[in-house]
């Protein structure tokens, strides 16, 4: 609103995502480290005098200044004041395009798991910062650094896949039987119909991306790499559309109590 002063806020941040917003101003999607998803106007960025530049591309880590009130939920849309740039990732990524589609699927899933803006999760911003600092170093292959990325994002949300117990019953051990509606190995008491029997070496695989054992997962075969790329994404998108789907019943605005559906 004009003449009046907004509060200014600080934070470093992820760019997610660029949106286009008339002619030269656009709106950008952030995962910042102390408030959580944010999305603000970047005016006059087309503008060849523009003072963003080419910091507020997607994949870059980036210093903002934003205006507006993180506290008020009904506020309208924040503007980016100034922007540095801490390292952008989005050059070296665009030369590569496996690493870039990965580094796409990091930042939409990231997006994804924030549906609520202004809830920070350190944990989620030093994953996806972490994930895209990898793919654009390229000292593992870019499959690898994203299905390590979205097991820990599972594990983080807690819903991971269970690799090492039953997900039925929780007995421990090596399970060969997996479903994805059951959530990850379950035992041969549990095993319900249409389970898949992944190779005992993509189960290796999935627990040593979750643990970070990069011995194990640069040496791991192709085939087994593909598996676990499949089943990481079906078990992600499994609970995706069910968390999706649960997002209208909740009340948001009033401390999250249940609406009753009517
Ligand atoms: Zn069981």
């Amino acid at each position: 609103m004009p003449g009046t002063r907004l509060p200014l806020y600080r934070d470093d941040a992820v760019v997610l995502r660029v949106q286009k917003l008339g002619e030269s101003d656009r709106i950008i999607t952030l995962l910042s480290r102390r408030h959580g998803r944010v999305r603000a106007a970047a005016k006059g960025i087309r503008r060849t005098q523009s003072r963003f530049g080419a910091r507020l591309e997607p994949f870059g880590h980036v210093d903002v200044q934003i205006a507006g009130d993180p506290r008020d939920a009904h506020r309208p849309l924040h503007t980016i004041r100034q922007v540095d740039s801490i390292e952008l990732y989005g050059d070296r990524l665009a030369r590569d395009y496996p690493r870039y589609t990965a580094a796409s699927a990091v930042v939409e899933t990231a997006e994804r798991l924030t549906p609520v803006e202004y809830e920070p999760s350190l944990r989620l911003f030093q994953l996806t910062l972490g994930a895209l600092r990898a793919l654009a170093a390229a000292e593992h292959a870019g499959s690898l650094v994203l299905d390590a990325y979205l097991l820990r994002v599972m594990a983080n949300a807690g819903w991971a896949p269970a690799l090492a117990e039953c997900a039925v019953c929780g007995t421990p051990g090596r399970h060969a039987a997996f479903s994805i509606a059951a959530g990850g190995s379950v035992c041969a008491d549990c095993r319900p119909p249409g389970s898949t029997h992944p190779a005992p070496s993509t189960v290796e695989l999935m627990l040593a991306l979750l643990a970070g054992d990069w011995r194990i997962a640069d040496a791991s075969d192709p085939s087994h790499r593909r598996e676990c790329s499949g089943l990481v994404a079906a078990h992600l998108q499994w609970h995706l559309e069910r968390g999706l789907r649960s997002l209208p019943l909740v009340d948001r605005t009033s401390g999250g109590s249940p609406i009753p559906a009517t």
